[in-house]
């Protein structure tokens, strides 16, 4: 069975106890896409897993760090045997820490690389064998308008890693595009736990007022949905997507 649109469709959302995320689980569930939620916290999953199938929507948790390769492998294993299939894998599960170079915060650094860059090419190797096997699915990766410009000084480190999300989903869309769909979502301030990340107090505070006009998560949900609902030979390769009032 190969579904064009949203209905029926294996989603599997890494990074869905929270943000993005977690808003783009509910609404593709709205949709009457079956949802795989991954994330490390467990609770935050089976929560949600409740509200959605007490909706009527079908979803299933599997705790997931997306850093372990055998947990990435063991995500896509929990979709099939719970639906038989994959159709898309949302790769959203990220980690920011503003901080200027010169604090040398190298923890963080790792921890980056670590979640955006190496997380997201995990779940890119445990799905698109499945993929390939389908002879279709979808990847949505998440990167960001910090992905297309250097969010400096302070984002130095996640730019780079969003850099990467952008260049490693164009190389996988023209190695795999003739089947598999590669879409990439580079959102501007989206209003999420996602500035917290840092140690460096003052990077918090600057993050603040940036993060003053940041939209809510439900528009990326909907940029997501939008580039699942097209019939399989539309490839959406990119959306930006950011408050009308971000000058960056
Ligand atoms: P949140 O901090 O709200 O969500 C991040 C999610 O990633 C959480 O569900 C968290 O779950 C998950 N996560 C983090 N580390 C891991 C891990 N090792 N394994 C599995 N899951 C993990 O932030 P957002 O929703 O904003 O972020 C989602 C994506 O959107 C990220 O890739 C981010 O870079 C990107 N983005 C966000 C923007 C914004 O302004 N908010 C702008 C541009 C891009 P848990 O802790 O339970 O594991």
């Amino acid at each position: 069975m190969t579904t064009q649109n949203i209905s029926g469709k294996v989603v599997v959302v890494t990074g869905a106890s929270s943000g993005l995320g977690e808003a783009t689980a509910r609404h593709l569930a709205a949709k009457g896409a079956r949802l795989v939620l991954a994330a490390r916290r467990l609770d935050r999953l089976d929560a949600l897993v409740a509200e959605i199938t007490a909706a009527g929507g079908q979803a299933i948790a599997v705790q997931t760090d997306v850093t372990v390769k055998a947990d990435a492998a063991a995500m896509i294993a929990a979709a099939l045997k719970a639906f038989g299939r994959v159709d898309v894998l949302v790769n959203n599960a990220g980690y920011m820490a503003i901080a200027p170079m010169s604090a040398t915060l190298t923890d963080e650094w790792d921890k980056m690389i670590d979640i955006n860059i190496k997380g997201l090419l995990y779940g890119v190797a445990a799905a698109l064998p499945v993929f390939e096997a389908q002879g279709s699915g979808q990847f949505i990766n998440i990167s960001s308008i910090a992905g297309r410009k250097v969010f400096s000084p302070g984002g130095t480190v996640y730019s780079g890693t969003k850099f990467a999300v952008s260049a490693i989903s164009e190389g996988l869309r023209h190695e795999v595009g003739s089947k598999i769909r590669v879409t990439v979502i580079s959102p501007g301030g989206v209003n999420t736990e996602l500035k917290n990340g840092s140690s460096d107090e003052q990077s918090l505070k600057a993050l603040d007022d940036f993060y003053q006009i940041a939209i809510g998560p439900d528009a990326i949900a909907r940029a997501i949905a939008y580039a699942l609902e097209q019939p399989a030979d539309v490839d959406v390769s990119e959306i930006a997507i950011r408050p009308t009032a971000q000058d960056f």
